[in-house]
Order: structure tokens, then sequence, then C-alpha cells
């Protein structure tokens, strides 16, 4: 579907290895003051002053994470940096620095990888963080990327998965459910594409939950707004693999339980005609879909007027005495225990 517009095929062998991470590199500048020694040398060197780091890393490999036959490189760049930006921002920290390994088998020219890094550049200016390092090597199969972030978070500031209390209220940012569908069309328009190669899909019904799947952003605009509204939550994650597990996660180290209202869970239109359409139930979507990066945090009930009508944030439940257990509340008013349906990787 998505073309490769680069005709040129430079061998990665040309450039050699120093050459190669040279030639993707040189247009990175350095933004962040922490960073002391950025990519050149055998470590970088980072000073956070009198704040705390973060550190988060992921793993991308394609075929399990991804597919390159409707994800262009770019995006995949610019997605790998934001999955770990989410990751920062979920405890209340701004993230500051990246570095980048990959691992390529040599179908890949060195076009390809241009496209790559100029994902990872746009979304390193766009989130105002440093690429300081990274590593490269061969694979026998396919492409790996994996992104390490790092963040810093005044002491104060930082928030746990362990701090939620019963009554406090939960929050989610956003709405949830358009990565998953835009994968679904995705996926449906690439069977498709198999069968008749000059069909070129309309997608113009799809355009919000594709740039869900295929441009997610992490929410470093929240970080802000809670500092903006003087709100640190007791309990915050990112919502990577669907609202339910990340609610479980709050739940078990937190020692709580919770009850989420099904009629308040935060759904964009085009996410519901689109569950319409695939005849599937949206609120499955929303608690099981995942890859949504948005924030789902608890709220003590004393700053509830300082959150109240803030389009950004959205109270779905609340929290609740352990031995209650997380639950969804349906629109008829049944109680239905919530279960985890991440690690879906490992399904099949
Ligand atoms: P070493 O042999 O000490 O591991 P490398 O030759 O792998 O060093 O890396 C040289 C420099 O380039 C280091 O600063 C490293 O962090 C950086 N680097 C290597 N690969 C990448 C990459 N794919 N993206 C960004 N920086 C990289
Ligand atoms: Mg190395």
């Amino acid at each position: 579907m998505i073309e490769d517009k680069n005709q040129q095929r430079t061998q990665l062998s040309d450039l050699g290895e120093f050459g190669l991470i040279d030639h993707l590199t040189k247009n990175f500048k350095i933004k962040q003051e922490s960073t002391v020694k950025s990519i050149g040398d055998d470590a970088a060197v980072i000073n956070p002053g009198k704040k705390q780091i973060v550190v988060t890393t992921d793993l991308l490999v394609e075929g399990v994470h991804f597919d390159l036959s409707y994800v262009p490189l770019k995006h995949l760049g610019y997605k790998s940096v934001i999955v770990n930006l989410s990751d920062v921002y979920a405890m209340n920290a701004e993230a500051t620095q990246v570095t980048v390994s990959i691992a390529v088998s040599n179908r890949f020219p060195l076009e390809a990888l241009e496209e790559l890094y100029a994902g990872i550049e746009v979304a390193s200016k766009i989130y105002n963080i440093d690429v300081v390092g990274g590593d490269t090597t061969s694979s026998t199969s396919g492409l790996l990327i994996s992104v390490t972030a790092l963040g810093e978070v005044n002491a104060e500031d930082v928030v746990y998965r362990n701090g939620a209390q019963p009554n406090d209220l939960l929050v989610v940012t956003g709405d949830l459910g358009g990565a998953y569908m835009g994968l679904q069309v995705l996926e449906r328009e690439k069977e498709v594409f198999k069968v008749n190669p000059n069909n070129q899909p309309d997608l113009d019904a799809y355009t919000y939950i594709m740039e869900r799947q295929l441009k997610p952003e992490a929410r470093k605009d929240i970080v802000k707004l809670l500092k903006d509204l003087d709100v640190k939550p007791t309990a915050m994650i990112d919502v990577s693999d669907g609202l339910s597990s990340e609610i479980l996660h709050i739940c078990k180290a937190s020692k709580v339980g919770c009850d989420l209202y099904e009629n308040k869970i935060p759904l964009d239109p085009q996410v519901i005609s689109t569950c319409e359409e695939f005849n599937i139930d949206s609120t499955t979507i929303a608690l099981n879909g995942g890859e949504d990066y948005e924030l789902l945090m608890t709220i003590a009930q004393k700053d509830f007027p300082k959150i109240k009508g803030n389009p950004n944030l959205t109270v779905i439940g609340f929290m609740t005495e352990e031995n209650i257990g997380a639950n969804l509340v349906t629109r008829a008013e049944t109680k239905i225990p919530l279960q985890a349906q991440g690690w879906k990787n490992f399904d099949s």
C-alpha cells in the first residue's frame, strides 16, 4: 500500500558501521541542559542536577510489534520513541534523552534507515529530547529497534503505580480504542491489497484511528497540565496494553479495588462507527485494545474541583477497598470483574 518512495538502494556495507552511525545521527542537535556528552564517545554523560532520573526501555520486533507492509519506516521511528516517552510521562517526569539501538538485515538499504531516523528526529524535535547514543548491529532476519528513554523529575513529584487509595477518582486522558481499530482497518486493507494490488484503499473515514495507530503521541502535555492545575495523582500508568490490564496493575500495586463505569469510558465517534462496521463491542476494544498511550491515573477526591470539566481528563470510576475487587459497572448496572488481556504477543 505505502510505496517505498526511495528508489535508490545504497548497501549498508558501502558505509561501514561508523560511517552509518555518523550518517544517521549527524543532524541531531543537543537541546537538553542535562546532556553533557552525546553520541561519539564510549558512553553519554548526563548531569541531572538535583533531580531524580527515570529510565525505561522497550524493544520492538518486526513481525511481532510491527508489520512493514503497512507501517512506513518514518512512522515506525517516530512511534518507537513515543512508546518510551509515554512511560517517562507516566512517572510524572520530563523526558530528556533517548538511546536508539537497531539490528538490521541486509534487506534494508541505507535509504530505509534514513527514513527510520527521520521519524526519530521528528519525535526528538517535537518532544524536545536528545538522542545521545545507541548500538548498531546486523540481524539475520528482520528489524529490531530498542529505545531507552531517560527523564528527570523532582523527588517530590514522582508518581508510582502504588499510591492509589479507596475513594480516589479513576481518571483517563483522551479517548481509548482508536489505535486498535486503526490496526483492524490496516490489516483488512492489507488483505484486500494482496488480492488486488491495484485497488487503492479509501481511508478517509478512518483518518483519526489510523493516526492513532501509525502516529501515536505521548501525553507530555498532561504532565504540564497536572502541574499547572496543582494536582499530583496518587498513582499513574500509561495505557499501552488496554484499560483493563492497566487498571489491574494500579489495583494490585496499590492494594485497592475499583469500580469502572462503562458509560464513562471516552470513545471517539470514529471508534464507535468502526466498531459497528466490524461488529465488535466498543467497550471490549477500549478495555483490551492497547497502544493508546493515554495516561490513567487516580486522583484524590479533594482535587476534583481542580480537574472538573477539563476536556483532557475524564473521570471513569473510583477506587474501592481491595476486597471489592476491580469491576466494570455495565450500562445495565451489573458488575463484571475486570480481566487482564495484555501480553497478546505471546498468544499465538
Ligand atoms: P561501542 O563500540 O563503544 O559500543 P559504537 O561504535 O557502537 O561504540 O558507538 C559509537 C557511538 O555511536 C556511541 O556514542 C553510540 O552510543 C552511538 N551509536 C551507535 N549506534 C547508534 C545508533 N543506531 N543510533 C544512535 N547512536 C548510535
Ligand atoms: Mg556499540
